[in-house]
């Protein structure tokens, strides 16, 4: 293919989320033919009103697509996108590009790029960092997994909504460089609710508090971000507990590949496992601070303590899932990983 241009390339988009429709709109406000298609019809008909064309399924959204992308929320969706029966791998066209935005595992992105080989076509991981402002505004900083001489054709179309791009090189490299910004990203987070939970309880102005660490080398975006919004008690997710909580995991299980440890993303793991058992998933990622707030404060945002109890005996004689608890944070069951260790008794936060 010849390099993208609008009017000449049709391009496809699946999963118009929070995320996904502000991409979408840019492609869409750089003049190219767009079709969209989300699980739940309605996320995309903003963009269909503008313009876009729907489509029933992933398959048929591909049907005569140039490059798609997709932007959906955990690697067991991308999994059912591009490998299920109906999916990418079997749809896309001889030539064509298919282009995951998603936060995914490394080892599916080089199954995904592998599989599409075989039918000739072009396949690469673009995980972005930016946030749904950076999205919207369209200057999300993308780590792509390919050179940039191999994704050099689609680069205009990357230009619509980002205004960095970093190649690393090959396929599943670009989440690898996503995952090393999560861990970074969730020790922030967890730096973040322990000083305002410091300077809360030591009778500081936190206002004042987020000002002053912004000066200085304790500073973050997500502090001089998140942090106001969680001090208004604004919980409404930019970013999803729950996301944050798939990142970590994924980058602790690289890291148990590579046999290293990561002690802070570990942390971080057991407070946004915990965040999520008691209803926070949904929660933007700032929801940390609910951790450290009064039960009061944590039942008003929807926080629920006792969805964390777990029966004694399983600690002693374990859960029946067959795996060690110390392996419960990849085996993906339902019970409590931070909880096997954890110091809460549910009352108290
Ligand atoms: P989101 O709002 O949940 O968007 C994901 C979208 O994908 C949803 O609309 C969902 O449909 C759709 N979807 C899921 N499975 C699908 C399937 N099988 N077929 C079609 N559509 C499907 O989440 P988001 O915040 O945009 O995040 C998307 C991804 O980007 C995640 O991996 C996240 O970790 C990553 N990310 C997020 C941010 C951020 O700040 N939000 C920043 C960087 C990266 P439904 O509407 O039916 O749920």
């Amino acid at each position: 293919m010849t390099k993208v241009a609008p009017g000449r390339t049709k391009v496809a988009f699946i999963g118009t989320g929070i995320m996904g429709s502000a991409i979408a709109g840019h492609i869409l406000d750089a003049g190219y033919d767009l079709t969209v298609y989300n699980r739940t019809k309605k996320k995309a008909d903003a963009l269909v009103g503008r313009g876009a064309t729907w489509a029933e399924s992933p398959s048929a959204a591909a049907e005569g697509a140039d490059v798609v992308f997709t932007m959906v929320g955990m690697p067991a969706d991308v999994e059912d996108v591009y490998l299920s029966g109906d999916g990418l791998i079997r749809a896309a066209r001889r030539g064509s590009w298919l282009i995951d935005l998603t936060t995914s595992s490394p080892q599916l992105a080089k199954d995904i790029h592998d599989a599409a080989e075989v039918g000739e076509v072009h396949a690469f991981d673009c995980p972005v960092t930016g946030g749904q402002a950076g999205a919207e505004a369209g200057t999300l900083t993308l780590m792509v997994g390919a050179s940039e001489a191999d994704a050099a054709d689609v680069e205009p179309l990357l230009e619509t909504f980002s205004s960095k791009r970093f190649y690393f090189g090959g396929p599943g490299m670009g989440q690898t460089a996503k995952l090393c910004n999560q861990v970074s990203l969730a020790s922030c987070m967890v730096g973040m609710a322990d000083a305002l939970a410091l300077a809360e309880q030591g009778g500081l102005d936190t206002g004042q508090v987020i000002e002053m660490i912004g000066a200085g080398m304790g500073s973050s975006r997500a502090l001089a971000e998140l942090g106001p919004q969680a001090l208004e008690g604004d919980w409404r997710p930019g970013f999803f507990s729950e996301h944050m909580l798939k990142d970590i995991g994924l980058a602790l299980e690289q890291a148990e590949d590579l046999d290293i440890t990561l002690p802070g993303a570990e942390t971080a793991f057991t407070l946004y496992d915990m965040l999520c058992q008691i209803g926070g998933a949904r929660l933007g990622t700032q929801a940390l601070s609910l951790l450290y707030a009064t039960n009061e404060d944590a039942t008003a945002a929807g926080l629920d303590w006792s969805l964390l109890e777990i029966d004694s005996d399983e600690h002693d004689e374990g859960c029946g899932c067959g795996h060690d608890h110390g392996d419960h944070e990849h085996c993906g069951c339902e019970h409590g990983h931070g909880g096997c260790g954890c110091e809460h008794e549910g009352e108290e936060s």
